[in-house]
């Protein structure tokens, strides 16, 4: 079990943004932008490689739920989403997660 199902259980505090049936998204507890936050299914899925056939509808339902959470915290100017996947990808919370980075100007290519 990963941090963020402890989260989705409610065994450890988050600042929850938006949740629904399928997903639910949090403040970073370690912010890289002075908004941050992370978007996850409820289903324990580790990553994007990890991905079924039976997982289509709650992959596009994340993507779906994206710009909606962005409205919701007004980053009208644009933002960044990222998807971590394997340790060399830069993962390292392994529950499939959508960063969402808005409120300054980013840069690129990332590191
Ligand atoms: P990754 O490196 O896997 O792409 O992203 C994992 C993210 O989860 C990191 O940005 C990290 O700061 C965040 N994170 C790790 N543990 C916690 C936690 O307990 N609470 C919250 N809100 N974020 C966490």
């Amino acid at each position: 079990m990963t941090i963020f199902t402890k989260i989705i259980n409610r065994e450890i505090q988050a600042d929850i943004v938006y949740e629904d049936d399928v997903c639910l998204a949090f403040h970073d507890v370690s912010p890289q932008a002075p908004v941050h936050v992370l978007l996850i299914p409820r289903k324990p899925i580790v990553s994007l490689d990890d991905l079924s056939e039976d997982d289509t509808v709650l992959a596009g339902h994340l993507m779906m739920t994206v710009p909606k959470i962005a409205a919701q915290l007004k980053l009208s100017d644009g933002y960044r989403t990222v998807v971590n996947t394997g340790e060399k990808g830069g993962q390292s919370v392994f529950h499939l997660h959508i960063h969402i980075l808005g409120g300054r100007n980013l840069s690129w290519p990332p590191g």
